[in-house]
């Protein structure tokens, strides 16, 4: 979402007088689109911060901080004294930007706008978009969910939808340009809803559009999974056959005190349904391990749930408390630093062994791949892309390039990708 944030805004600064670099050494303003999502997020930009300071040896340059943690931040980035910060925009501000540069730079006072909206989808906005594989569109924005541990909801704001047909012409438009693919963005991308036409509707009609060959979507929530986008999914033929489904704990205990709004029971039989609409999806996931009072049967909830639904790979985190969230204010984070590696370390073998073997399956398959890259780094004629079930594959090729669809025999596979050889 934050990359395509950062293309909204070289958009909205490309219409007036401003351009971009390709060095900071040479820029004048230097803006820092930033993620709050976790409390370490905000210590790695204020070092950021006082490093570019450090580096520019008192060079006049105006320093913006865009993004969750300009709304989450605001007072400490205002107010911290030689933190050398000149204007702050949040997440729903980024059209005030060229006022609130000209302000500064006239004035040479502080400027800022972090006021959350609950209407701006920057649906009149093009991103000015650097990729020419993959674009990401953003259906909607903010959340509603409150999950007790996640500060998006009160950094995004509350969850709007773009207008349909809004979107499907952005996406007309990306096609005429040679995009190959896209990807729906949205905190909860699946709850989409424009008066009577839903998430699975969307897919649906963009996957009329001429050229858009592949369709992603991330990241949906369990909670908004009715069997109507089971099917779409499944049966459309340009909708990815991946899906990423958040976990976060498996104990209906600790996801009732996450407020994740499902059991265990409940993800486990939507995980079910979802493998038997479509044989061979990949399914991956987040899990969080060590939330507030998880005892070691919760833990075993989890290790349960993932080794019954055998994702294709898992994103583990250790919790940790991230101030202004209900856990932080509500719960005791109680879980010692240990217990919570052990968890991880745990959780993740148990994973690694099952994307190893997972991956192994498909040895001998033909897979059709979207090529996204030349691997410079190795041998020359070494292409990467991945496959409909998003999986990574590397193969040697000679007249091969980049937003090309290749059939790819797989002849090996690790935990964490697939290598093969092209069919010709
Ligand atoms: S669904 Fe939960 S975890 Fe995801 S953005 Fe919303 S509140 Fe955060």
């Amino acid at each position: 979402m934050n990359e395509y944030d950062s293309e909204l805004v070289r958009s909205i600064l490309l219409k007036k007088k401003f351009r971009f670099v390709e060095n900071e050494s040479n820029a004048d303003i230097i803006m820092l689109n930033t993620c709050s999502v976790r409390e370490n997020a905000n210590r790695k930009i204020i070092g950021l911060i006082h490093k570019i300071r450090h580096d520019l040896k008192g060079k006049p340059v105006l320093i913006g901080i865009l993004g969750c943690m300009a709304a989450d931040k605001k007072e400490e980035l205002l107010t911290t004294k030689n933190l050398g910060v000149d204007f702050i925009a949040g997440p729903d501000s980024y059209k005030k930007l060229p006022n609130l540069i000209e302000e500064v730079q006239k004035t040479k006072l502080k400027t800022f706008d972090y006021a959350l909206s609950d209407t701006e989808t920057y649906s009149d906005i093009y991103p000015t978009r650097e990729d020419g594989i993959n674009a990401w569109v953003a259906i909607s924005r903010g959340c509603n969910n409150f999950c007790t541990y996640c500060i998006v909801p009160y950094v995004r704001g509350r969850e709007r939808s773009r207008d349909f047909n809004g979107i499907v012409k952005e996406i007309k438009k990306l096609a005429k340009e040679g995009y190959p693919q896209v990807t729906l963005l949205g905190q909860n991308v699946n709850s989409y809803k424009d008066g009577k036409k839903d998430f699975p509707d969307l897919i649906n009609e963009i996957s009329k559009i001429n050229g858009i060959k592949r369709i992603h979507f991330m990241s949906p929530h369990p909670k908004d999974f009715p069997d109507k986008l089971i099917k779409v999914i499944a049966n459309n033929p340009k909708s990815i056959k991946h899906v990423h489904l958040p976990l976060q704990a498996g104990s209906s205990r600790i996801l009732k005190k996450m407020n994740r709004t499902y059991t265990k029971q409940g993800y486990l039989k939507l995980a079910e349904k979802i493998r038997a609409a479509c044989p061979g999806i990949a399914i991956t996931t987040d899990i969080i391990v060590g939330f507030p009072s998880e005892t070691e049967k919760d833990f075993k909830d989890t290790v349960d749930v993932v080794k019954k639904t055998r994702f294709d790979a898992a994103f583990i985190f250790k919790y940790s408390p991230r101030s202004g969230t209900v856990a932080t204010k509500k719960y005791k984070d109680d879980v010692s630093p240990d217990k919570k590696t052990e968890r991880i370390v745990k959780l993740n073998e148990l994973q690694k062994e099952i994307s190893h073997e997972n991956n192994q399956k498909l040895i001998g398959t033909t897979q059709e791949v979207l090529i996204e890259f030349i691997d410079r780094k190795k041998e020359a004629g070494n292409f990467c892309g991945r496959t409909k079930t998003n999986k990574t594959v590397s193969f040697k090729a000679k007249d091969c390039a980049p937003k090309q669809f290749v059939n790819v025999k797989i002849k090996s596979a690790s935990a964490f990708g697939l290598k093969g050889d092209l069919v010709i």
